[in-house]
């Protein structure tokens, strides 16, 4: 089959690599119809993260149809419909049981393989999907296949956020970084009853979007953020923060727009060793911090129904449709953050 292959950082290739075939009864195969190109993937790309296989097919989000079928998959058969979360689970452990999907004791990241153990990737034309059972979701009737790709991953993602803030009814709620996540970060804060969203930015054609989103935009360079959000809120500051973007700097931001006992739910990846918050500020003002790598696999339901509500305000996240042998010259574009390139998907 064909696939998108890491070689080293920076170097890609598309290329025949060995169809997947079923390991364990409990596998399916999926032919791939949608493969996410995701801000996450760029960090082995780029070398930001490392240790990943030369040979290894990229990519962790897809939707596609089941065309194998282990003997112990009970829920699933051949020609279902199915979107994957972006790591596998068992459904049966400690960390299953409690919700944190993403953490499951036999998890595994889809295209990541590192020391000869690990799991291949979605840029295929075909993807072994362990646990199968567990780990896929069936695509409702007639949405949008990109659309539902993103419950996977980023929609998920973006719902967690406003989870980790504790976002709730009347809440002003500030999302510093306007990618998809941000943006659907906006809109998982406003359908748990926030009050105002602000937006922030430094690019303003993503700001313009975010506005489509139903958030004030601030822009980071041109604004004075904290006057904006200050007021919003008679002068506190803002009552929750969703950080999506990992950096230092994006903790100072939403620390400085929170009133006392304000809360930052962090979906950024972040690498660096410190926090960029003191404990000593954390008691002075009664703050809040939680973040982590977010349990798709328990929010897709709810993400995908909201999927379905909002579809046409979330297709047009997706900037790019293309098919999977433009792979490698997207993620040039993409890592160079080329005006336009928003979400990215590859057809097989
Ligand atoms: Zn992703
Ligand atoms: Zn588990």
């Amino acid at each position: 089959m064909k696939a998108i292959t890491f070689q080293e950082i920076e170097f890609l290739e598309y290329e025949d690599v060995p169809d997947p075939h079923l390991v364990e009864p409990t596998d399916v195969i999926v032919r791939v119809t949608v493969a996410g190109l995701c801000g996450s993937d760029l960090h082995p790309y780029l070398g930001n993260e490392r240790g990943i296989e030369a040979g290894t097919v990229m990519g962790h989000e897809f939707v596609g149809s089941i065309v194998e079928v282990g003997s112990a998959v009970r829920d699933f058969a051949a020609g279902d419909r199915v979107v994957a979360p972006f790591t596998t689970n068992c459904g049966a452990c400690f960390y299953c049981l409690s919700g944190l999907t993403a953490r499951c004791e036999r998890g595994q990241l889809f295209g990541w393989i590192e020391n000869g153990r690990g799991l291949h990737g979605a840029q295929a034309e075909f993807v072994r999907v362990p646990f199968a059972d567990a780990t896929l979701v069936r695509v409702p009737e007639g949405l949008d296949e990109a659309v539902a790709l993103l419950a996977g991953d980023i929609l998920s993602t973006a719902t967690y956020g406003a989870d980790l803030a504790g976002v709730g009814e009347g809440d002003v709620v500030v999302v510093v970084g306007c990618g998809p996540v941000g943006l659907l970060a906006i809109r998982a804060s406003l359908e748990r009853g926030a009050k105002a969203v602000v937006a922030v930015d430094r690019i303003a054609s993503r700001l313009a979007v975010a506005e489509t989103f139903g958030a004030a935009p601030a822009n980071f360079d041109t604004d004075e953020l904290v006057d904006v959000v200050r007021g919003l809120t008679e002068g506190r500051g803002a009552d929750a923060a969703i950080e999506a973007v990992g950096t230092p700097s994006a903790t100072r931001t939403a620390a400085n727009l929170l009133r006392f006992g304000g809360r930052i739910g962090a979906v950024g990846v972040h690498s660096e060793a410190h926090l960029a918050l003191s404990p000593g500020e954390i008691y002075d003002r009664n703050l809040s911090y939680a973040g982590g790598r977010c349990p798709a696999r328990h929010y897709m339901p709810a993400s995908l129904a909201l999927a379905a509500r909002d579809e046409k305000l979330i297709a047009g996240l997706i900037s790019h449709r293309l098919p999977l042998a433009d792979g490698v010259d997207a993620y040039v574009s993409f890592a160079a953050r080329e005006a336009g390139w928003n979400k990215v998907v590859l057809l097989p």
